[in-house]
């Protein structure tokens, strides 16, 4: 790990914008499981100055804001799996965060720094796509006023370890739509075990099931590419339509070859990634069907 000249905590979110703020802005340190490891390994190099967030005030919270569940940056996987809000508006989140790492690490990793981390293997990624979630950046402006926008995930990924945030600015929520009765999820996580691994593949799926046609939906591939996708070619066969086996084995198959672009690395081989997103998207649309 390079040498660190400045450690600074503030508590307050305008002082860590400020510090971001500064010529060469700082390394935002949250619960440090992925940072520390990547610095200690040399594969990232932190700036001169790190910025703890984890004291500044109100950016763990889960919170509903209209139709939106407003998830804080610093919300802990752990909290995503025991928080009532979380489990009665978002239920995938819930799911998701029990497939997650062991105790230790889910209360230690942020939802932010697993978005900003922008692993194609992260496991909230998908899901947060999925469910057309939008990211929540703070920076300050010339006149010292907070000034915050909102970018769609599907817009959020620029490639491994790379996203949409500019300098200067901080994640500071993740805003997520509240499930409706209509809406359908599924969540699938690949690898050499069920939990306690990193993804071979994700997947997730969100869709409303109107009378028996899926509308809205919305089908999201995780380390099948080096940013976690929307799926849009099987996404395209199953809009309006009612769901059966050949309708099922179709869109899976699209999903495996048209929109899947898989590389062969230590944890699989991209053969091994596409016959995986076939099948488990096949298995998760008969699911569906049958549900
Ligand atoms: C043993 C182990 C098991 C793991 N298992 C899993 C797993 O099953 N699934 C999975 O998805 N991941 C897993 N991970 C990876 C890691 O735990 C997650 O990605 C976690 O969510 C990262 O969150 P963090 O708060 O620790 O981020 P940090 O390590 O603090 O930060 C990660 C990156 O995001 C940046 N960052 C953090 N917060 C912000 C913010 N608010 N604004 C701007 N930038 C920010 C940091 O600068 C850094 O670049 C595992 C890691 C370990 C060590």
């Amino acid at each position: 790990m390079d040498a660190i000249e400045r450690y600074l905590a503030p508590r307050a979110l305008r002082q860590a914008l400020a510090v971001l703020a500064q010529p060469g802005g700082a390394t935002v340190l949250a619960g440090g499981t992925d940072l520390m490891p990547q610095s200690h390994a040399g594969r990232v190099r932190p700036a001169p100055t790190l910025l703890n967030i984890r004291r500044i005030d109100g950016l763990d919270t889960v919170s509903l804001d209209g139709t939106s569940l407003v998830l804080g940056t610093l919300v802990t996987v752990t909290t995503l799996l025991h928080h009532p809000l979380v489990a009665q508006h978002v239920p995938l989140l819930t799911e998701v965060a029990d497939r997650f790492a062991s105790v230790q690490i889910r209360n230690a990793a942020t939802v932010g720094g697993n978005l900003c981390n922008a692993s194609p293997a992260g496991d909230t990624l998908t899901p947060l796509l999925a469910l057309d979630a939008e990211a929540e950046l703070a920076r300050l402006a010339d006149d010292g006023a907070v000034l915050t926008r909102r970018v769609p995930l599907a817009d959020f990924f620029a490639g491994p370890g790379r996203t949409a945030r500019a300098a200067g600015e901080l994640l500071t929520a993740v805003r997520v739509p509240v499930a409706t009765p209509q809406l359908v999820t599924r969540f699938y996580k690949g690898g050499t075990r069920p939990a306690l691994d990193i993804s071979t593949i994700s997947i997730a799926l969100a869709t409303r099931r109107d009378a028996g046609v899926l509308r809205g939906v919305r089908l999201a591939l995780g380390a099948v590419a080096p940013v976690p996708l929307r799926a849009r070619h099987a996404e395209a066969l199953l809009e309006g339509q009612p769901l059966d086996p050949a309708r099922a084995l179709a869109a899976a198959r699209a999903a495996a070859e048209q929109d899947a672009r898989p590389i062969d690395d230590v944890r699989a081989s991209a053969w091994y990634r596409r016959e995986l997103v076939r099948n488990m998207t096949q298995r998760m649309l008969d699911d569906v069907a049958r549900a």
